[in-house]
């Protein structure tokens, strides 16, 4: 009998085998895909020669991961392009506020002087031991943080909404607007308590290690991490979708990078009525509509700043960021919506053909929806870059339950494994000491369902997997 096996080859589950082979246990991986990957995958989508992420795009989280870097994997293929700014927040007016990796270079560069001694005064703490801030952050919460003072002080802004933060402390246009575009990435209204800590984070990382992405696309990350996990003896079946636990061969521990709703398809009347029921009021956040172009030149955005981004949050103000994500939680799909946009091929020549150029794009939408959002998404892109349109040689698009086909990780189209409101993050998947391990023995669960959330940083992983060795694997060893 083989010591572990896991189910879905998404980052986490990737994190968990090469967790569990490297402390000696034997372990397969069982991927219903043809590729390993999960979120973390490219592809041709749009014209032969242009290399597309088809979920995740832009890996702050990733570099910043405590477990991934300290991987080998540049050794293994993994080359990080880390463009001059994080992100870019056009206005209507042609200027636009610049996230550089330099928070001086940020905070001097504001509409209003003040904002900029408020902004350096909101991040400088967590700049001081960012390593470690965001160690404790990228785990459960049931354990002794390691700067308990830095996190409570980081906690206190972090628990409120970023609109009243935003909107009492700054004056100018410039220093809400990225407060409230880091913050959507959430993908809560944002009204919800907990929103400034997105902020926080996302600001922290683009000032203490940027917004890098991987030199030629996502694959890259999956492919080092899976040669990775070989080189240390491990096993990946590809094109083996797991329906029920008969299929698979014994093993000690299996662990599932599958959300709540996959599990209790898998499980049926298997666990103890107390967890089914706790498992199924899991709750799934709003979907995405994702875009991908190929384009016959750059965006021309009318503030050329923005060419320095690798990232563009493209709806305005802070106020016209706080309409559409209020309109998505009202379940309704925005009619201006917020548009995160990667331009990757700026930084990264492989991923077009010479002079040509790859988008990314999505917007939230309500969960489940089916809404083609193309053209609403394109009009606001055209708002801020005039010609954008004629740029266009081919798109491809997912609605959120495309998405859901595509990866039945993405629940009506939820990218983050399940709502990440303050609930949620304390009792991903259920409010458990221990979160990962489920009734049954030996049945896990690794996914970003589980503390810390969603993101490229396998951290579940990582958790899933030390769980289940001191929970089990160790004890049948001794
Ligand atoms: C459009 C989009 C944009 C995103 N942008 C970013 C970003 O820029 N940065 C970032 O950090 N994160 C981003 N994310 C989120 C990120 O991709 C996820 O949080 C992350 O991939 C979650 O990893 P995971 O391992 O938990 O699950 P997944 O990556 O979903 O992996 C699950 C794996 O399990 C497989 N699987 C499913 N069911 C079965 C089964 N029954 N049997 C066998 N295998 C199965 C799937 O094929 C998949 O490979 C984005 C996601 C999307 C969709």
């Amino acid at each position: 009998m083989q010591d572990s096996i896991v189910v879905g080859s998404g980052p986490n589950g990737l994190a968990a085998a090469i967790f569990l082979q490297k402390a000696g246990y034997s372990t397969t991986i069982y991927e219903s895909k043809e590729k390993i990957g999960g979120g973390a995958r490219s592809s041709e989508l749009t014209l032969k020669g242009f290399t597309h992420d088809i979920c995740s795009a832009v890996y702050p989280l990733s570099r910043a991961s405590p477990f991934f870097r300290d991987l080998p994997l540049e050794q293994f293929g993994l080359e990080w392009i880390t463009p001059p700014a994080a992100f870019a927040n056009p206005f209507d007016d042609g200027t636009a506020a610049i996230v550089w990796n330099s928070l001086e270079e940020t905070a001097s560069s504001f509409d209003n002087r003040l904002d900029g001694e408020h902004y350096s005064s909101l991040l400088s703490g967590f700049l001081k031991n960012s390593k470690e801030i965001i160690g404790d952050i990228l785990g459960p919460i049931a354990r002794l943080p390691k700067k308990p003072i830095d996190l409570l002080s980081f906690a206190v802004k972090a628990v409120v909404s970023v609109s009243s933060y935003a909107q009492n402390t700054f004056r100018g246009k410039d220093a809400r607007a990225i407060l409230g575009g880091s913050a959507a990435h959430s993908m809560l209204s944002l009204e919800e308590p907990l929103t400034n800590g997105f902020a926080m984070i996302l600001l922290g990382l683009a000032h203490s290690i940027g917004w890098p992405i991987p030199k030629g696309g996502a694959q890259k990350i999956a492919d080092s991490l899976g040669d990775y996990f070989i080189s240390l003896g491990g096993r990946i079946e590809t094109d083996f979708e797991v329906k029920s636990l008969s299929e698979l061969p014994q093993a000690k521990v299996v662990l599932f990078d599958l959300t709540p709703r996959q599990i209790l398809r898998i499980f049926g009347d298997g666990f103890p009525n107390w967890y089914s029921r706790s498992l199924g009021s899991f709750k799934y956040g709003p979907g995405v509509y994702k875009l991908d172009y190929a384009l016959d030149g750059p965006i021309p955005w009318k503030s050329e700043e923005c060419l320095k981004a690798g990232t563009v949050h493209v709806c305005g103000t802070l106020r016209d960021i706080m309409i559409s994500e209020r309109s998505v939680w009202d379940g309704r799909e925005p009619e201006k919506p917020f548009v995160i946009v990667a331009q990757h091929s700026l930084f990264d020549k492989t991923r077009a053909p010479d002079g040509k150029h790859t988008v990314w794009a999505y917007c939230h939408v309500p969960n489940g929806s089916d809404v083609d959002m193309h053209r609403r998404i394109e009009s606001q892109i055209e708002r801020f870059a005039p010609g954008f349109q004629s740029k266009i040689l081919a798109r491809h698009t997912f609605t959120a339950m495309e998405l859901e086909d595509y990866n039945p990780n993405y629940v009506g189209g939820d990218i983050n494994g399940g709502l990440q409101n303050l609930w949620q993050t304390i009792s991903r998947p259920v409010l458990s000491l221990s979160p990962y391990k489920t009734p049954i023995k030996g049945i896990y669960i690794c996914s970003s369902s589980t503390p810390p959330g969603g993101g490229v940083h396998g951290m579940c992983g990582y958790y899933a997997a030390k769980s289940a060795i001191s929970n089990e694997l160790s004890k049948k060893r001794r």
